[in-house]
């Protein structure tokens, strides 16, 4: 790729400007992957756990042992890991149906969650389908302050108000929101303080795109069930696909009945060859989101100083991988996607086009040139055609190739204007 003088100019000044901030990523990831190596090494992991099994699955030790060994590294009680979860969302409806009862009520206390689960949760979409709200469990929502900080007054009166609240809900990640995604200390501090008026209640997290950015998960400090994707930081961009849930031991046992069946659980599922590549994807996925993250940061530094407003900031503490950019008007949105679609190691040839997506209210454009479908650990980018042509983005499987989209991306925007 050839990049003009003044591209390259900024890409050298920011990442001499970032040096500090890289060998603390670099910290980050070390530490991660030391508890990873260290629970591979405690749970012996050999070749023979890479083995394939069919049908029922019956004994399949690399599964088990692989279940074992997340649970270890999430501070939790038990975990499974599945190829078989297709995406996030069906991650998050497993265990929200494996948790929830008819008249429980879920309390989401960090505002909206993620788009996807309004159809799961009977916010909209028809009636009928099988919603939780279809099986009688009724949703309460308490917005996070202005500041991103949780209503914590409010939340503790409804708690004690409503002792029909069985889930409460945490988004980590600000997703598609004009929010601040939350730290893992901030999660902590709120799983207490709903501890402390209602015990028995289950803490969830959603837990999509903060995965080892920080070397604790919400398990760590008390969450009762975190959930997440493959195709995002955990799978380490080697998992072909599925999803994963950590937690308390009741909570993963309840996830895992609607995993499978009652009385069945986590004791079938065959892997279909898919072991090896948890495994590895796990082994990688610290370094992995470290490159991310790196990416991210250069990104942030690189539009900032090319004139527009970045979230978060280069300089700012980074709880998930996503950086967005306010590009300001629809050609220069289009501009930055096709940037990031040429500076992929798939499908740089293709021109990305905004597009009526199912589901969404206003056209959509998306870059990605992935391995794997749709696989945003990945870099990847997307935005929905409506002022102010907020562009999302997030990945690089390796920072130089995640630093080749942003500069890409940075020419596109340049050659535009
Ligand atoms: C991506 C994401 C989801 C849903 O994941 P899919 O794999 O797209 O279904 C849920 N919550 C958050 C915060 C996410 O970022």
């Amino acid at each position: 790729m050839q990049f003009s003088e003044s591209v390259l100019q900024l890409a050298s000044k920011a990442e001499a400007a970032l040096i500090n901030r890289f060998a603390e990523i670099d910290r980050i990831s070390f530490e991660n992957t030391n508890r990873v190596m260290d629970a591979f090494r405690r749970f012996r992991v050999s070749e023979s756990l890479f083995q394939s099994s069919s049908g029922y699955g019956n004994g399949d030790r690399g599964r088990d042992v692989l279940d074992e060994i997340w649970a270890d590294v999430m501070g939790a009680e038990a975990a499974f890991v599945r190829h078989s979860i297709v995406s996030g969302t069906h991650a998050l409806t497993i265990g929200l149906f494996g948790l929830l009862r008819p008249g429980d009520v879920m309390y989401s206390i960090a505002g909206k969650p993620y788009d996807t689960l309004e159809e799961v949760i009977g916010l909209c979409g028809e009636s009928g389908n099988g919603s939780l709200k279809d099986f009688g469990v009724d949703y309460l929502q308490t917005d996070l302050t202005e500041n991103g900080e949780f209503r914590m007054e409010e939340i503790t009166e409804n708690l004690k108000r409503l002792p029909r609240v069985k889930v409460v809900f945490i988004q980590r990640s600000k997703g598609y929101l004009n929010r601040k995604t939350l730290s893992v200390a901030q999660i902590g501090q709120a799983v207490r303080a709903v501890k402390e008026i209602r015990p028995e209640v289950f803490v969830v997290v959603d837990n999509c795109y903060g995965e080892f950015v920080e070397t604790r998960e919400p398990t760590h400090v008390g969450a009762d069930l975190i959930i997440g994707s493959l195709i995002k930081n955990p799978g380490g961009g080697m998992a072909e696909s599925g999803g994963y849930l950590a937690g308390s031991a009741r909570a993963v046992e309840l996830a895992s009945y609607r995993l499978t069946s009652v009385g069945i659980g986590v004791e079938q599922g065959a892997t279909l060859g898919q072991n090896k590549s948890l495994y590895k994807g796990l082994f990688y996925a610290p370094h992995t989101v470290s490159q991310a993250l790196k990416t991210a940061h250069l990104a942030a530094y690189v539009f900032e100083e090319m004139g527009y407003t970045v979230e978060p900031k280069w300089n700012e503490e980074r709880h998930d991988i996503i950086q967005s950019v306010i590009t300001g008007s629809e050609e220069l949105l289009c501009a930055f996607c096709r940037g990031i679609q040429q500076g992929s190691p798939v499908d740089a040839f293709v021109t990305p086009e905004p597009w009526a997506m199912p589901g969404y209210s206003d056209r959509v454009i998306m870059a990605a040139g992935g391995f794997t479908q749709g696989s945003s650990i990945e870099l990847s980018a997307d935005g929905p055609i409506r002022a102010p042509y907020t562009c999302f983005f997030q990945g690089g499987l390796t920072y130089e190739s995640g630093k080749l989209g942003i500069l890409s991306a940075a020419q596109s925007l340049m050659d535009q204007k």
